[in-house]
This record gives C-alpha cells, structure tokens and sequence, in this order.
C-alpha cells in the first residue's frame, strides 16, 4: 500500500478522488486504477484503511474487530469471487444462541428453539402447528407470525415477540419492534426448520488472515495513493450553485483547483454539508472488550442477550476466526444514541420516512454534480450487509470504467 500525506500531494496528477476505505471506497478504487488504469488518490480520516470491517491482535495476541462482529455471508456469487482475489476463506456458518435467563437457545428462533423454550413434545406440536401454517424450512418474519388470526400460533409469536425481539429491540435502537422499520427486524425471521446456523447463504466465511490484509493487498495498487487521518470535510471546498440553503452542490475544490474526475464519496452525507438541514439520526455503540486466561467462554461465536443485561450481544472472536490460543477475548455491545460526532461513529442509520427524507434533502443537493457519486452504507443511509456494498460498487465500478473507455 503506498501511504502518503497530503499536504505533499499533487491533486492534478489523479483521475479519481475516494473518500473512506470500507468496502465501498476501496472496491471502486481498486476497480478504476486496474480496468481504467486511473490514478487514485483514496482519503480515510481513521488511521487506518478497511473501514468498519478492521481487525487487529489486541494486547493479548487474539484478532479482533475494531468496529462490529463482520461475518462474510452471501449468494452473490460476483462479490464472493471478486473477494477471493484478495483473501482465502475460513470455512465458517455463524451460529447465535439467545441466553434466555441463563438457557440458551437457537436464533434465529427455529424448531430447536420451540423445544427447548416448550419443552419436547409441546415443542414438536408447535413446529408441526408452524409447518401446517407457513411450510417446512420457510422464513416467517415476526411481524408475520404475530398477524396470524390462530391462538396457537398466537402463544408462539407472543413467546418469541417478548423473549427473542422486545428487550433485544429496545436496548439496540431505543424503540419497540413496531418502531422499527420492518426490515429491520425482518432481518432475523423465526425459521421452522433445524438448522442453527444465523445465515443460510450459499457463500460464508471469514477471511483467512483477516480483514485488514484483506483491504492492504485491494489498496495495494501501483495507481492507489492513500492518505490516512485525512477528513474530506477538512480538505474539500465545496462550492454551490447560488447561496439559498437549498441550492445543489456545483463543484468540489481540492487545494485550490476544482476536481473534475470521478469523487466517490462513502462518508455520511450530512457531515459533507456541515449538517444545514440538522443532523441525521443514527444509533451508535459502545464496545467493551474482556481477555479471560481460558481456551473459549461462550457456546457459540456471539451470544444475544435478548431479555436480560445492558448489552445487547458478546461475541468471542476465536469462534470466528478459528485462532488457537490459551487466552481468550470477547467484546460486549452497548447501543448508544448517536449525539456526538467527534466522540462516537455512526454505525446504524436509523430507517424510516421521516429520515429517509431528511437524507433525501442531503442527496438532492449532490444530484446536479455528474463526478459526484455518494456510495455506501453511510452515504446512501442505507443498513447494508458487505456483500451488497460489494456488489454496488461493482456496478459502479462497471459505469465509471466504461466512460472512461475502459
Ligand atoms: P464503512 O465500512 O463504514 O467505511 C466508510 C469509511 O469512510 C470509514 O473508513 C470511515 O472512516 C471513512 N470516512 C467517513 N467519513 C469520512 C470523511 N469525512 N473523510 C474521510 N473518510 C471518511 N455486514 C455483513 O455483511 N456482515 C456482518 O457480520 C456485519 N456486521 C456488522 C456489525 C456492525 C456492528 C455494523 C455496524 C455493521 C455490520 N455489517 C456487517 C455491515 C458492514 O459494516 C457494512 O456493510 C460495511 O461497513 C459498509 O462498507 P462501507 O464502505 O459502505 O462503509
Ligand atoms: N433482533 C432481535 N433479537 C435478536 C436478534 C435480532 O430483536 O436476538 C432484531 C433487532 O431489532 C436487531 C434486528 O433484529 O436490530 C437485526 O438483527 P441483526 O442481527 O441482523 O443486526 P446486526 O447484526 O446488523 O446488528
């Protein structure tokens, strides 16, 4: 990876200009400066390249992320291969237990879950009673299931509404289940079938060696320049097409000069614009990390508390990443409002039609500028897995390349 500093960079000598380096920005950086053969010049404000997906050995030697528990996970079979150029892959199925005062069980909630909440044979006849309703091996949101008209079906969605979404929703959003858009909890349906994995996709895994290698060998790149502790907000002049708070953005000056090649910027949208229209709502966390002097303290990779605790999961690492060590770490995560943006990172953008309005006046103003392309979890306020940031900076990648001849 070539690091450099910017203030001794020479802005007329790239083609593109990145703003973070999660996935997004470093796919499409990766992408131009090989098809395109375009020099890219990449900022990141942390102090270090693979956005929320970066890892580390923390002080007792163990990798862990930095931001969030990332497990791979997708049918996308383009954004598989196009990882598999950079990384090989640790065969591994997330598995989730709820602690349900002290038991553990399945999530998401399935048959396995039923008889250990029911009991074996109350269990077997409300999954027989699920099969009748929806199918074997189906996927019923919760939402769903508690819309049934049936009072079988009703204890069961009664019992998995308070003990799997209520508390778990409360605590990671400040909001009840019917709060939250319905995607949200959609996320994790109730599955009438055995299987206790938390992702069914036809790919998943981690990454060998680990994230930030993974990201080191994308951004290293002959026609990749990175400069790290750099915040866009700070370098970018902007410029707008009259002084009305409204008018849309009419260029981007870098040191001086307006930028005219592509701008892909990942960052969140309202920080770009000093947040005139008031800040977009997120949700942050906290992460507590614990190292304990023993091989593995949890059944499982992540263990949801789902009716007791402040935190709403731990997960233990070495599940994940298959490390063999005579220590281990787990981190526990603490949801936050995000009220703090020097202090805090804006990890969930919190969906509904009043915000996803509020970004819209955000996005409008970047609509007239033809080099600007906002791409990302952050700066599309969108709740993307990896896999379909992979994918969307692939297209993107496609659209860029193909107007530049490539
Ligand atoms: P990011 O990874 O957030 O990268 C954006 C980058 O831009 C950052 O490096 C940031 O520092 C930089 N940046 C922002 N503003 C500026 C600026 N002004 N100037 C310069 N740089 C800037 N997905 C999965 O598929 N599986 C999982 O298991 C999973 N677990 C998750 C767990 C948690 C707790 C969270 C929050 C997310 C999880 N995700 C998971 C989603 C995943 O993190 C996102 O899909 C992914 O990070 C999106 O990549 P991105 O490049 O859009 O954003
Ligand atoms: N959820 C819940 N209980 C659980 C797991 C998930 O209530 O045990 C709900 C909760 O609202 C959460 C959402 O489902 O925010 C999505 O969960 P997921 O595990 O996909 O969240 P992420 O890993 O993105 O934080």
């Amino acid at each position: 990876m070539q690091l450099c500093d910017f203030k001794d960079i020479d802005i007329s000598a790239y083609g593109a200009l990145v703003v973070g380096s999660g996935f997004a920005g470093s796919v499409v950086a990766r992408e131009l400066a090989e098809r395109a053969d375009m020099r890219v010049l990449v900022i990141e404000k942390r102090t270090h390249v693979g956005g929320n997906m970066y890892d580390e050995h923390d002080e007792s030697g163990i990798l862990v992320h930095r931001y969030g528990p990332h497990i791979f996970h997708t049918n996308d079979k383009r954004a598989f291969d196009y990882l598999q150029r950079f990384t090989g892959w640790r065969d591994y199925s997330h598995e989730v237990l709820a602690d349900w005062y002290g038991t553990y069980m399945p999530v998401p909630f399935n048959k396995n879950s039923l008889e250990i909440a029911f009991g074996q044979e109350q269990g077997q006849a409300y999954s027989e009673k699920l099969v009748e309703a929806f199918g074997d091996e189906r996927k019923v949101t919760i939402n769903e299931l508690r819309s049934r008209q049936d009072l079988e079906l009703a204890k069961i969605a009664d019992f998995v509404y308070e003990n799997v979404f209520l508390h778990y929703t409360l605590k990671q959003w400040g909001l009840t289940p019917e709060e939250v858009d319905p995607s949200v909890t959609a996320r994790v349906p109730v599955f009438i079938s055995r299987d206790n994995r938390y992702f069914q996709d036809a790919y998943q895994g981690m990454p060998a060696s680990g994230y930030t290698p993974l990201f080191e060998g994308m951004l290293a790149h002959e026609n990749i320049d990175i400069c790290l502790s750099t915040d866009a907000t700070s370098v970018f002049e902007l410029e707008f097409e009259s002084d009305e708070e409204n008018a849309p953005l009419s260029a981007v000056y870098v040191k001086g000069s307006a930028f005219l090649g592509p701008i892909i910027y990942t960052g969140p949208l309202d920080e770009l614009f000093l947040s005139r229209f008031g800040r977009l709502p997120y949700r942050s966390l906290d992460f507590v990390y614990e190292t304990y002097a023993e091989q593995y303290l949890l059944p499982a990779g992540t263990v949801n508390y789902t009716v007791t605790e402040d935190y709403t999961r731990i997960t233990e690492f070495k599940h994940l990443t298959g490390q063999i060590a005579a220590t281990t770490t787990i981190m526990k995560e603490y949801p936050r409002p995000y009220d703090d943006p020097k202090r805090q990172i804006p990890y969930y953008a919190i969906i509904n039609d009043q915000n996803n309005a509020h970004y819209g006046r955000y996005r409008r103003m970047t609509d007239n500028l033809g080099n600007f392309y906002p791409l990302g979890r952050l700066a599309e306020y969108r709740y993307y897995n990896m896999d379909v940031i992979i994918g969307r900076a692939l297209d993107l990648a496609d659209k860029l390349c193909a107007s530049a001849g490539a």
